[in-house]
């Protein structure tokens, strides 16, 4: 393992005397997506400020690639650079009277070039989906757009560590979905996530790894599926278990499922309640890759395949998506969603950001691996 954050048998007593973090140890992996999940009042938020050096521990220590955080300026400021961290309240993080001020911030304070600037801060707008947003003043934002803006600042130091706190309170689920997949995306070129969160069907759902944590404890942590079957100590957290866990759990008992692995998703649910039945024909996943795919391309594909489910994964495929004035089936759960037709014989089009190709693939893979299944991912512009 290949630590890139650790929190040491840390603790934490806030100045009137409340102890936050009574002896917390967390290991983060190089490239893991991790949710540490709890109650209010766990100590989730204080372990994040703890994690880019906004808090320092009253015991123990945090540790970055190996290394013990120092908490003179000049290591604030790397540890900072390195470890972004977004607030859970938007307003909190954002002060400048432009978007492109705002996200320009973190990049002067490290004295980048004014060229270098520019581009660090078009890029991370970019990469945030808010391209055009630059002179928008950020309160006047919806509360995604709000987000993102926070993000993209993040982002403009290009951090090897993301942490970030409560994602997707006071957001709508269709944004907040956005944002956790923006997450994704990010992860999947090399950043590693920390999140926070009370919503166990978004930790059970999206991180690899979860970190259960209550009353300034680490209770448990593991594989999703590991941490979430262990009911007592999720009800202990004053959580409740995942939905498709608990059908599940009651389809097995009346017999509808065989017992198995525990079901990641409503994908893998369906898939178990499916394979009680013989299964026909599986629909293909058709991936093109929004960063090659031409007009004229598109149009013929779709023209030769009617009725065909489209969706888009990342930021770039969206954008497409909009110029290219598609009705998009999928924007959300794409995946999982074309999976769940594929069961049905049905093939998708997914319009997919370069960065995001080889997760697709890779999700695509771990669904056959689990099931015994094959479906077909083909890239309808290159020869098999
Ligand atoms: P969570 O994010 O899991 O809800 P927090 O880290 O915000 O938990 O809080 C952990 C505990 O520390 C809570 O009991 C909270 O009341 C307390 N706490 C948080 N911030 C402060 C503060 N600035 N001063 C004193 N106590 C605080
Ligand atoms: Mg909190």
């Amino acid at each position: 393992m290949n630590p890139a954050l650790e929190a040491v048998r840390v603790r934490y007593t806030y100045p009137n005397g409340h102890d936050a973090l009574r002896e917390v140890s967390i290991e983060v992996e190089a490239g893991a997506k991790v949710a540490l999940v709890g109650p209010n009042g766990a100590g989730k938020s204080t372990l994040l400020l703890m994690a880019n050096g906004l808090l320092r521990p009253t015991a123990g220590e945090m540790r970055l690639f190996g290394e013990p955080f120092r908490y003179d300026r000049r290591s604030l400021r790397e540890i900072r650079r390195r470890v972004g961290l977004v607030l859970q309240n938007s307003d909190a993080q954002l002060f400048a009277p432009t978007v492109y001020q705002d996200v320009a911030f973190g990049p002067l304070n490290l004295g980048l070039a004014g060229a270098d600037v520019r581009l660090a801060v078009t890029d991370a707008l970019a990469a945030v989906g808010l391209r055009g947003f630059e002179s928008r003043p950020p309160h006047l934002l919806s509360g995604g757009e709000k987000k993102a803006v926070a993000i993209a600042g993040v982002l403009a130091m290009h951090p090897e560590v993301l942490v970030f706190d409560e994602p997707t309170s006071a957001l709508d689920p269709a944004s907040a979905l956005e944002v956790m997949e923006l997450l994704d995306e990010l992860n999947a070129s090399g950043t590693t996530i920390v999140v926070s969160t009370h919503d166990v069907e978004l930790a059970y759902g999206w991180a690899d790894r979860v970190v259960l944590m209550d009353g300034g404890r680490v209770l448990h942590q593991g594989r999703p599926d590991e941490v979430f079957l262990n009911g007592d100590l999720v009800r202990a957290a004053k959580l409740r278990l995942p939905v498709v866990l608990e059908l599940h759990a009651e389809l097995t008992t009346r017999g509808l499922v065989r017992s198995g692995e525990p079901p990641r998703s409503v994908l893998h649910l369906i898939h178990a309640l499916d394979s009680t039945r013989p299964a026909d024909g599986h629909g293909t996943v058709l991936l093109v890759d929004a960063g090659q795919v031409g007009h004229v391309e598109l149009l013929g594909l779709l023209a030769g395949h009617p009725g065909i489910h489209v969706g888009a994964m990342g930021t770039a495929a969206k954008a497409l998506a909009d110029r290219e004035g598609l009705r998009l089936e999928f924007a959300s759960g794409v995946i999982d969603r074309c999976l769940l037709k594929a069961l049905l014989g049905e093939d998708s089009l997914v319009l997919c950001s370069s960065p995001m190709l080889a997760h697709v693939r890779d999700r695509v893979a771990a669904f056959e691996a689990r099931t015994g299944l094959a479906v077909a991912v083909r890239n309808p512009f290159e020869a098999d």
